[in-house]
């Protein structure tokens, strides 16, 4: 039976969700849904479900990382070529295994799958994505969502649901693009990776970003209102915080005045792309009411209009509890966003809490 279209929106907003607030600590993930999307549409096409030998998706992944072996060279002065980190913390065992290929003297992907050791490579790798990725992968706000395959899996099978590989066809150009763009942004923002490719960072603030020197003047007032404290946790900023936009750059990328808000570097990253939680939501619309009058003042180089803020802040929270998505409110823990967030901005239309 192929999926009606009820249940493709359903598939889309838990796609959705996982792009927004899966935990992507190494780029394996963008690396399986690429691959579990392609193996869709290379596969025999059925409406039903479907099993993929994880040494299948194995040789996909081989594939996806080949290229990604070699050295990166940026053309930019002073960095250093060198194979990109593509986790947060140690090379991906993935990388590695590939790596040992390389050294027993393959250059192509095809010389790698004529070696003695390429199906042993396949197998380690078969048993990283059993152990990470796909143990991971359907993991949103800290709960399981099995909605793409069977989990925990049988041994050496991934069993998509029925209609999976079906919706995964359909919306392969989507997934790929998504899978991409995130794929390289993780790179890209890997601190591991800054003296490989350089400063990209500065480049994307000069052209879309916000100069440096405002946002010391952001940072400067903010310390202030703040009363130098961490805007989500409450202890005391180190000398270095960040100025982190309480609704994410990626939902609304523009910088109004009263979106910035200062933390901790640690409680921003793991913010990350994440709608914060209603508790931090009241907190917000309360400084805004409260100190509107300087961030209009002293942030003039911004749009600093609160109402205009608030219709932003209505409009992502009401996106995220029509697709179920949860907000942070410290370290790893998260909590379902409710309706009660959208009636609380209705309480602060026109920048006064109308019921109090
Ligand atoms: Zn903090």
């Amino acid at each position: 039976m192929i999926p009606g279209a009820e249940q493709q929106l359903n598939f889309l907003q838990h796609l959705q969700r996982l792009f927004d607030e899966g935990e992507f600590v190494a780029t394996y993930k963008y690396a399986l849904l690429m691959a579990l999307a392609e193996l869709s549409v290379e596969s025999e096409h059925s409406e039903g479900q479907l099993v993929l030998p994880m040494t299948v998706i194995a040789e996909k992944f081989a594939e996806l990382y080949w290229p990604q072996t070699l050295p990166y060279t940026s053309g930019v002065t002073g960095t250093i070529p060198e194979v990109l980190n593509q986790n947060q913390g140690k090379q991906t065992a993935v990388i590695n295994t590939l790596l040992k290929l390389r050294l027993d003297g393959a250059t192509t992907l095809n010389q790698a799958k004529k070696l003695a050791g390429w199906s042993k490579a396949i197998r380690t790798i078969a048993r990283t994505i059993s152990e990470m990725p796909a143990k991971y992968l359907q993991n949103v706000g800290g709960v399981q969502i099995p909605f793409l395959y069977q989990y925990p899996h049988p041994p050496g099978n991934l069993i998509l649901h029925h209609g999976v590989a079906s919706m995964l066809r359909t919306f392969h150009p989507l997934i790929h693009q998504l899978s991409r763009a995130g794929w390289v942004a993780h790179i890209r923002k890997n601190k591991l990776n800054t003296e490989i490719i350089g400063q990209v960072d500065e480049l994307e603030a000069f052209m879309f970003g916000t100069p440096r020197t405002s946002l010391a003047q952001v940072t400067e007032l903010l310390r202030k209102i703040q009363s130098n404290k961490c805007f989500y946790c409450g202890s005391s900023l180190a000398n270095q915080a960040d100025v982190d936009h309480f609704v994410p750059w990626v939902k609304y990328p523009r910088d109004l005045a009263h979106n910035f808000v200062l933390a901790h570097m640690q409680c921003n990253r793991q913010k990350s792309d994440m709608l914060a939680a209603e508790r931090h939501l009241g907190n917000w619309l309360e400084r805004n009411l409260r100190y509107d009058e300087d961030l209009k003042s002293e942030l003039s180089n911004f749009l600093a209009d609160v109402d205009c803020s608030n219709r932003v802040t209505y409009w992502a929270y009401k996106q995220g509890v029509t697709i179920g998505s949860h907000g942070w409110l410290n370290g790893r823990t998260t909590e379902p966003l409710g309706h009660d967030c959208l009636k609380l901005i209705e309480t602060f239309v026109d920048g006064r809490p109308r019921f109090k």
